[in-house]
Parts: C-alpha cells; sequence; structure tokens
C-alpha cells in the first residue's frame, strides 16, 4: 500500500509522517491461551492420539520405531550432552497486554520499522542496511534488548503487545520495567492507542540457535529442533515424511 490512505482505511495508525505499508491477508492471529486449552480434544476428534498430563518423560527406552522429542528449551532432562553440544540457548521475551479502550478496534495484525530488520524475510529489501544502521545509531538501546514491537487483537479485544529479546541459558526471573517502557514508547509512536491499562505483564522462553534456523540432532538416529512456531509445521511436516510415516 503505497497510499498512506490505503493503510489508515484498515488500521488506527499515526498519520504523521506515514509513507504507505505492507498488508498480508494470509496473516492469522492465534490467541494461545483459547487454543492450547482446546487443541488436546481437537487432535483426539481426529487421530487416534493418547495424552498423558503431568507426566515427565525421564529416558527413552529402546523398542520403539521412531521417537519424536519436542521438549521446548529443556535441555537438561533428555539427552543433556547432545543438547549442550548443539550451541543451542534460550530467548527470554518481555510481553504486555493492555484492555481495549471501549470502541477502539486495532484490525490486522501490527509491526512497524524495528520489525523489518528483525526477520530474515526482509533481507530482499535494499534499504533496509540503512534502516537498520539509522536504528543502531539513534536508538542504539533498541538494538540492546532486542525489541521490535508488535501489537495484535484477540477475540476477548485484549492487545497484546511485545517484545525483547535477551539471549542467553540462563533466563533472568526478573522483567525489566525499561523495557515495558521502551517497548510503550515506541508502540505510541505509530499507534493511536489511547494510553492503555496494562492488565498482564510477563515474560516467555523458547529455545532457538544463534545462527540455524534449525538444527538436526542423532542422540540414537535424529532428534530436531527448530525455532518458531511458524516454521514448526513444516519442519514436522518434513520429519514425519523423512521417516515415512
Ligand atoms: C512470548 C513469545 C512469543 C513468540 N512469538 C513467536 C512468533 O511470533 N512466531 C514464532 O514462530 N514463534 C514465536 N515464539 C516461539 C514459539 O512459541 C516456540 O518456538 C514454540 O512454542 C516451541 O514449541 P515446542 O512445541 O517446540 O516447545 P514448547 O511450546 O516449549 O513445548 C514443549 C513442551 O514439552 C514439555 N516437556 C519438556 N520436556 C519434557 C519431558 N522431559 N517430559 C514431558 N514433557 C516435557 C514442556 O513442559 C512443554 O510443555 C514465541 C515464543 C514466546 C515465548
Amino acid at each position: 500500500m503505497d497510499d498512506p490512505r490505503q493503510v489508515l482505511e484498515r488500521s488506527p495508525v499515526v498519520s504523521e509522517g506515514l509513507l504507505g505499508g505492507i498488508y498480508s491477508p494470509d496473516e492469522v492471529t492465534v490467541d494461545h491461551r483459547l487454543i492450547l486449552g482446546s487443541s488436546p480434544e481437537l487432535i483426539q476428534a481426529r487421530w487416534p492420539v493418547e495424552f498423558r498430563f503431568s507426566t515427565a518423560v525421564t529416558t527413552v527406552p529402546p523398542g520403539f520405531d521412531q521417537v519424536f522429542i519436542c521438549s521446548g528449551d529443556d535441555f537438561e532432562t533428555l539427552f543433556p550432552d547432545h543438547w549442550a553440544a548443539s550451541g543451542i540457548d534460550r530467548v527470554k521475551l518481555q510481553m504486555m497486554a493492555a484492555r481495549s479502550p471501549s470502541g477502539f478496534q486495532l484490525g490486522p495484525a501490527l509491526a512497524a520499522g524495528l520489525t523489518l530488520r528483525f526477520y530474515p524475510s526482509f533481507r530482499i529489501c535494499s534499504t533496509l542496511p540503512r534502516l537498520a544502521r539509522r536504528i543502531a545509531e539513534e536508538t542504539p538501546v533498541l538494538e540492546r534488548w532486542g525489541i521490535h514491537v508488535m501489537a495484535s487483537e484477540t477475540a476477548d479485544g485484549a492487545i497484546t503487545i511485545g517484545d525483547s529479546h535477551e539471549y542467553g541459558l540462563a533466563v533472568d526471573i526478573f522483567n525489566k520495567a525499561e523495557i515495558d517502557r521502551l517497548i510503550l514508547d515506541y508502540l505510541h509512536g505509530f499507534l493511536r492507542l489511547p494510553r492503555p491499562e496494562i492488565a498482564q505483564h510477563w515474560h516467555g522462553v523458547y529455545a532457538r540457535h544463534p545462527e540455524a534456523d534449525y538444527i538436526v540432532m542423532n542422540p540414537r538416529r535424529s532428534p530436531r529442533g527448530g525455532k518458531g512456531m511458524t516454521m514448526s509445521w513444516a519442519l514436522a511436516e518434513e520429519s514425519v515424511n523423512e521417516v515415512g510415516l
């Protein structure tokens, strides 16, 4: 959308300085609070899957044809030596949820300029290095905490706001007020959202490899680890196809 009016028709963004936007009709927003609770039932209705909750798998006994280990960022319980040798580590993200002011509608999930330098897909943009340089020079503190700012709306009208990225195996249990403030300040630079009441602050942690999008390991044969839920579907499909299931 190279006409700012097209952006303003879809999204309550700040018009001052707005040049245009990118709109994707293919994106979906998943509310993890709803999906995680209902997905076991959905899966069991379609496939013969048995779930065992509150059960730690502490060993992988021989005798199975195939075992897929999807243990998230638990690198200590199963095959710890392989995880340690893989170079994989953790990333901590600070997030917030705001109560949506009455009558406010966000529309499509939104991201702004910082996000362009965060996801590798945007590397095809020839002007990206200049943007990245400008952000690094003008706002180095955003670089320091790996901040890029996105907002999305859940069905019950809450606005999910994130996020920052702090890397390393040891995750600081304390959230940093400075990070939340930086995220909100940046958000208000592009979104016309009256100063919202923040209802929740939290952080999440996931596994990531500093260089690779995903890694394949082979303790007995082949556990795999990947980056992010977006990629996980393709990785799962590839893994299952590879062993001919
Ligand atoms: C705040 C936040 C925002 C994110 N945003 C995005 C995004 O925009 N796009 C994207 O692609 N990704 C995003 N991610 C990353 C994505 O959520 C993760 O990569 C993904 O959830 C990993 O899924 P998983 O099933 O591999 O691991 P997990 O979701 O961590 O699940 C692993 C499960 O295995 C269980 N487990 C571990 N060890 C054992 C054991 N020994 N026995 C029994 N159970 C065990 C754990 O308790 C856990 O329930 C985000 C993550 C966070 C935290």
